[in-house]
């Protein structure tokens, strides 16, 4: 089986502050992975960490096989983070043209041809924004922004959509037709890994599980997750880092 990602024995620490001890997990092609934790158990950090947004302070990742250091096509990796629609949310850019940029980051400084504009209308037809394309990003509700940012992920052909609590302040009909087509994008080949705090949606959605606090506590087939103890174990337990304890749970 190929792995979309490799996290071996990575620890890291902002400062002075442990955050991740000997975290070691692997994501094979087409996995949906749910990535879950308390608050502060170091979701974002080992997320951005496994995209090679952050350097690890000791051990390795590999991207499709790849060194992190060493990978060079980021635009296999849509990543959309918390914040990502803040950015972009006061700019006076429509939805096309927020999708468009990710198929310039495929197609580099070249204009675009047919083939790309294609691309980029498919991208939103996908995630079914079609109709709001010529429409200012501001002027969208929360889980019309997240389709939008997935779009741009299409366009740029990621093999890996990565996303840290995606459906924070979208109204609850826009979540479940959120995951239903993160459902369909996945069934399509599409890697996912989702930080979400709803465990509910997790085990609904997700084929595997990785709970997290620190370290980590288990990573198997959701249904086998369920009959562990490690959510119990990651929520309740002073989290210890590198010796150091921390309050754990939210
Ligand atoms: P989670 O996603 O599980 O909430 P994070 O990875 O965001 O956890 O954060 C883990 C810990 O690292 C938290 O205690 C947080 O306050 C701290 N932290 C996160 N980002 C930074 C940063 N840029 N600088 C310093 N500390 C940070």
């Amino acid at each position: 089986m190929t792995h979309a990602i490799t996290v071996e024995n990575v620890s890291f620490a902002y400062d002075d502050q442990p955050v991740l001890k000997d975290v070691s997990l692997s994501i094979e092609t087409g996995e949906f992975l749910g990535l879950i934790g308390p608050n502060g158990s170091g979701k974002t950090t080992l997320l951005k960490i496994m995209l090679g947004l952050q350097t690890p302070d000791a051990g390795t990742v590999e991207l499709f096989g790849t060194p992190a250091t060493e990978f060079t096509e980021g635009t296999r990796l849509g990543y959309v983070s918390q914040h990502s629609t803040d950015a972009d949310a006061v700019m006076p850019v429509t939805v096309r043209e927020v999708v468009k940029m990710g198929r310039y980051a495929h197609a580099g400084l070249w204009r675009l041809t047919a083939d790309d504009h294609d691309a980029i209308e498919d991208a939103l037809d996908t995630v079914g924004i079609a109709d709001l394309a010529d429409r200012r990003i501001s002027r969208l509700s929360g889980g019309q922004r997240q389709r939008t940012y997935i779009a741009r992920a299409l366009a740029s052909q990621a093999d890996l959509l990565a996303l840290d609590e995606p459906t924070v302040g979208v109204d609850a009909d826009s979540v479940e037709r959120f995951y239903d087509l993160l459902g369909e994008l996945n069934d399509d080949g599409i890697s996912i890994v989702l930080i979400e705090h709803d465990i509910g949606v997790v085990t609904e959605h997700a084929d595997t599980i990785a709970c997290l606090n620190g370290e980590l506590y288990e990573h198997c087939e959701t249904e086998a997750f369920l009959d562990t103890d490690a959510l119990e174990r990651a929520f309740s337990s002073a989290r210890v880092v590198q010796g150091n304890a921390v309050a754990g749970g939210d």
